[in-house]
């Protein structure tokens, strides 16, 4: 029977160099074919994911980014909502990150993710990210007027350069204690077509929909060109992306908690050792409490 750690490997890319998006496929599930197993598997998923975070907060050392990239209706809002259940919200940020803001435009395009980074003993969700700037970018090349960069900087190599400044970027952080790990969540053309159609026959969903959905959907096979060349030229050993299949939502969970899981596995985390002074403090405080509380009259809160 298959394990959690097993949903790992196939989809995990460390070195982009003979990347090719067509060895994947959005439809795999790996021969998980109950989604009676896939509930077991996530719960297991987010039950040590919840345990590990405790740990990850008192430490209070390492930092775990997780960027979510994808095409519409791939999942990504649901896949937040069920990989981090578990999770207490005090030790965990999401941020969504959308057309930029005038200010945001003011500066320089890592500018506003590095603010948004998580801090240590925290993880940071970013639910679209720094990579937009050579996906949705590099499809509409005009956006880049809007971002006020000088003219002579705008070149031939820009996306060349923009995934230089991404790696140099996700290496800084990474030896800083930033550990990241990217999630493409691969939807097929097919079942986006399926999901855009639910978003407008069922009312529930309808204020999911937007027009320019449709409009991006058209643009389909330049995304995944962008897609294909962003994961070739940023993947790497220490920010690996992660091609998870994306046509059925319960298997992405399994394999994004899996990867989540095993990267804060291998940070053997322990809750903080208690040196001699510290305990002495403990041993202190409790002879005070089990003397009973001399002096000052306890109050009562009536
Ligand atoms: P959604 O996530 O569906 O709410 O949509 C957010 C929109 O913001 C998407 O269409 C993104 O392509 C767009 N977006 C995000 N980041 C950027 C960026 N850096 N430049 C231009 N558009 C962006
Ligand atoms: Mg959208």
């Amino acid at each position: 029977m298959a394990r959690l750690a097993d949903f790992i490997d196939r989809y995990r890319v460390t070195n982009g160099k003979h990347f090719r998006l067509k060895d994947y496929d959005p439809a795999d599930t790996r021969g998980v074919k109950s989604k009676q197993r896939a509930e077991e598997l996530l719960r297991e998923g987010t039950q040590r994911l919840s345990e590990m975070q405790d740990k990850l907060y008192a430490q209070d050392r390492w930092a775990l980014l997780i960027v979510i990239q994808a095409m519409d209706a791939a999942g990504k809002d649901g896949l937040i909502k069920h990989v981090m259940s578990g999770v207490n919200p005090q030790g965990c940020q999401v941020t969504s990150f959308k057309v930029p803001s005038t200010e945001e435009l003011d500066h320089d395009f890592l500018w506003r993710t590095t603010r948004a980074l998580p801090e240590r003993g925290r993880i940071g969700i970013f639910n679209r990210s720094h990579y937009e700037e050579v996906l949705v970018v590099r499809v509409h090349p005009q956006i880049l007027t809007s971002q006020k960069v000088p003219p002579p900087l705008v070149t031939q190599d820009i996306w060349k350069e923009r995934f230089e400044d991404i790696n140099a970027f996700e290496r800084h952080q990474t030896r800083n204690g930033t550990i990241i790990r990217k999630f493409f969540l691969y939807v097929s053309k097919k079942e986006q077509k399926r999901r855009f159609l639910s978003r407008l026959d069922e009312p529930e969903k309808n204020w999911k929909f937007s027009a320019a959905d449709v409009r991006e959907r058209e643009r389909w096979d330049d995304y995944m060109d962008a897609y294909e060349d962003m994961i070739r030229h940023t993947a790497s050993k220490h920010a690996p992306w992660y091609v998870v299949p994306a046509d059925n939502k319960w298997f992405t969970r399994i394999v994004v908690a899996a990867a989540i899981v095993d990267t804060l596995d291998d940070l053997k985390l322990e809750y903080p050792q208690v040196d001699p002074i510290k305990r002495r403090e403990l041993a202190a405080a409790r002879r005070l409490l089990l003397s009973g509380d001399r002096g000052g009259k306890g109050r009562t809160s009536s």
